[in-house]
């Protein structure tokens, strides 16, 4: 059963509200406009709903009408504050500026701009600072109100759920002339607003954060506020709204408000409270150091928004969806890098909390059974955590980890080579972002650091290999400026050994370290000298240009052309390379193996292809001069239906978890019957079973799956890139992979 704690997105449909909404389209459908019986009735409907929406909301005076949504409410009070606030441009202390919270929604000040430019207003549209505690600054706006126009400053905050104080800001705006929004959403249910008692404005609510559907919600407007349609026709709502009226939305939010006024269905502020504090608690259980970004005292009780040192959003999203616990982060996420938190930004916090913000979220029909699943399953993601070695102050529960760990921090890659019958690991490119991480994955596993090494000093960022060293209390002993041992041949780590290879060109220090097994070279660790579609440039000071055609020819005698080349930057998700799939996206690689070029010649057609190197998607330098477009590399797609077809043909099929195994532990996989093979192997994890996949016969077919379909089409398109065609990827991920039964009712509770 799904427990969803992501109540400040969206809500499921309340029962009652969805029987009030399908008895209005099934039976009371009339038109509210129409004068027959039928529409009579559903005139009547509407009435009492908006009368119920007054009392709700303490609006016994003023404007009430029934739109879309939170959107249209803002588009409609910001348009109509807005075309009042241009008759008064040419008075006397015509206003100057549109002020809102810098926390707001963003459909705040995206209509504030909006409707300023196309209006021609031209005000100054400045955000009100927020506090740490992301409370308003009071003295700012009581400085700048005198100012302003329009004053927009929500009720209570989506991501943090942190509650305004609306009596500083209705006196804080005392003695101005400005209009007064109050972004009602996240607050309807959940606290009492006194609208007509206060001087606010504009209100707007929306239906779908309070258990009814999407595509409803409220706008109050104060008694002798300034009103302007927003849409204009048939003269619906008093013509001030237009359009025929949603009535099976109005109908079910009349239901959600009648439970709203019953005082069953919603659970009361210190029972909420209560809630709250019991899911605290599970989260300071499950995750050690974890910190909460907004002060619970001043939060709605129904959001938690908290960081964990060292834990991503990222992951923790996926850890706690493997657990079939839905919710959100408190950042959005672009492909290239997790934007941090405006809101958190805009209160202050470190950059760490900004950028691994977890917002958790429930609704006042919670009860305690679902918070008691809620808190279970949150235990059951710290164990996971620490069964991966992942969590802080673990030790040694976790079964040894062997072979390739791969990191990427912005491009850069980083890898740890461990073996578990020695117990013993190298790192290589060390990042210092992973420094904590790695220290305490190493001590929770109890391996000893046999060397951090260096592919080469980088351009981009100082090695942290002394900061790691440091954070194992561990003595490197004699070593060179890349950290290899002084007068060893190889590094030994039980049946593995690791050799180097100068090949200067991209650094007069580039190495690459090629590792060993029983069985001869398995794969080499290239650093920048031959990256997925790129050269390393070799047009830095400390390059050696000349010296790189050599070096080339050399690694690739040494290497041939199959073995896996794991690279020091990888800006496409590639993971892994060979000299033979490089020779055919690189011609002056080819040119320069294959002979028809010496050294010079490559060394000068290497600089004009570096002559305008751009930077990075990550805004960083870029280490080389992609030749291939990076964009191409085409991914195949497999539906849930078309691998079942697919199983059901004498086909060979390889199914691969690609998730990582702290989701692996927790999560369901699809049920597919005896006759698949199926893997895990962790994204992390890939290059220690490529080389396999690749020796696979051609038709046989790997299928890659995660959560939600995006790590398993990296995994798919790398392996098609390395010349396995028959790699795809689960479209949508476990997310619509289709469930044996769905419990949508029993996991209402929310
Ligand atoms: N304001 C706040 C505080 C919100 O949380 C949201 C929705 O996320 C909106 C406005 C927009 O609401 P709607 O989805 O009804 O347009």
């Amino acid at each position: 059963m799904e427990i969803y704690l992501d109540a400040n997105a969206t809500t499921p449909v309340l029962p009652q509200a969805r029987e009030a909404a399908l008895a209005v389209m099934a039976e009371d459908f009339g038109n509210p406009s129409s004068v027959h019986s039928t529409g009579l009735k559903a005139r009547a409907l509407v009435d009492s709903v908006r009368a119920r929406a007054r009392r709700v909301l303490g609006a016994d005076t003023g404007r009430l009408l029934f739109l879309s949504g939170a959107t249209e409410g803002i588009q409609t009070a910001v348009l109509s504050a807005l075309s009042a606030l241009r008759e008064r441009l040419a008075q006397p202390q015509a206003p100057e500026l549109l002020l809102y919270g810098a926390t707001e929604h963003k459909a705040v000040p995206e209509a504030l701009r909006h409707w300023n430019a196309l209006l021609g207003l031209d005000l100054q549209v400045l955000a009100i600072p927020v506090g740490r505690d992301g409370r308003h600054d009071l003295g700012w706006l009581r400085e700048h109100a005198p100012r302003a126009g329009l004053v927009c400053t929500m009720a209570a905050n989506n991501e943090t759920g942190v509650i305004s104080d609306l009596d500083g800001i209705e006196a804080a705006l005392a003695g101005s002339a400005a209009l007064w929004m109050v972004d009602g959403v996240q607050a309807l249910g959940k606290l009492p607003l006194r609208l007509a008692g206060r001087r606010i404005d504009y209100a707007p609510f929306s239906g779908h954060k309070l258990y009814a559907p999407k595509g409803v919600g409220l706008l109050y407007v104060r008694e002798a506020a300034p009103f302007t349609p927003l849409l204009a026709g048939g003269g619906q709502e008093g013509a001030l709204r237009s359009g025929t009226e949603n009535m099976s939305g109005i109908a079910a939010l009349g239901a959600v408000l009648a439970a709203l006024e019953d005082g069953q269905t919603f659970r009361d502020a210190a029972t909420l409270a209560a809630y709250r504090r019991d899911l605290a608690e599970a989260l300071h259980q499950a995750f050690p150091g974890l910190v909460f970004n907004a002060p619970p005292d001043l939060c709605l009780p129904t959001t938690l928004n908290f960081s964990v040192p060292g834990l991503s959003s990222k992951l923790l999203l996926d850890l706690f969806d493997a657990a079939e616990l839905r919710v959100s982060g408190g950042s959005a996420c672009s492909a290239a890098k997790a934007a941090p938190s405006y809101v958190l930004e805009a209160m202050g916090l470190p950059a760490w909390q900004t950028a691994s913000a977890v917002r958790l979220s429930f609704g006042p029909v919670a009860d305690r059974a679902f918070i008691d699943e809620a808190c279970a399953r949150i235990r059951v993601c710290g164990e996971s955590l620490r069964a991966s070695c992942l969590a802080p102050q673990t030790t040694g529960e976790a079964a040894p980890a062997d072979g390739v760990t791969r990191f990427v921090v912005e491009g850069a890659c980083c890898y740890l080579l461990a073996d578990a019958a020695s117990r013993r690991a190298v790192v290589i490119d060390p990042l210092p972002e992973l420094t904590g991480r790695i220290a305490q994955w190493l001590g929770c596993q109890g391996y000893a650091l046999a060397a951090v090494l260096d592919t080469h000093s980088h351009g981009d960022h100082a090695s942290s290999a002394p900061e790691l060293l440091k954070a194992l209390a561990q003595d490197p002993g004699e070593v060179d400026g890349l950290g290899w041992p002084l007068g060893r041949e190889a590094i030994a780590l039980g049946a593995l050994k690791l050799t180097r290879l100068a090949v200067p060109g991209h650094t007069r220090d580039s190495t690459a370290y090629l590792l060993h097994d029983a069985q001869g070279l398995r794969l080499a660790f290239v650093g920048d000298t031959v990256m997925p579609g790129a050269l390393g440039r070799s047009d830095f000071e400390q390059s050696a240009p000349l010296d790189y055609g050599a070096s080339l020819r050399r690694l690739a005698e040494a290497v041939g052309p199959q073995t896996l080349l794991l690279p020091g930057h990888d800006y496409e998700d590639r993971f892994a390379s060979t000299l033979a799939v490089e020779c055919a996206v690189q011609p002056l690689l080819a040119d320069v193996l294959g002979g028809r070029l010496d050294d010079e010649a490559f060394a000068s057609a290497k600089a004009v292809l570096e002559r305008d190197l751009a930077l990075t998607r990550y805004q960083t330098v870029a280490c080389g001069a992609r030749v291939d477009g990076g964009g191409e590399c085409t991914s195949s797609q497999i539906s849930p239906a078309e691998l079942r077809q697919l199983l059901g043909e004498p086909a060979a099929v390889v199914l691969v978890d690609v998730r990582e195994p702290y989701e692996q532990r927790l999560g369901q996989v699809p049920e597919l019957g005896a006759r698949v093979q199926r893997e895990a192997v962790a994204l992390s994890g890939l290059p220690n079973a490529m080389g396999r996949w690749l020796s696979l016969p051609a038709e046989t077919m790997v299928v890659f799956f995660c959560r939600s379909g995006n790590r398993s089409a990296q995994a798919a398109r790398a392996l098609r890139r390395l010349g396995h065609e028959r790699a795809s990827s689960l479209t949508g991920g476990l997310a619509l992979w289709p469930r044996q039964s769905a419990a949508s009712d029993a996991a209402f509770a929310i």
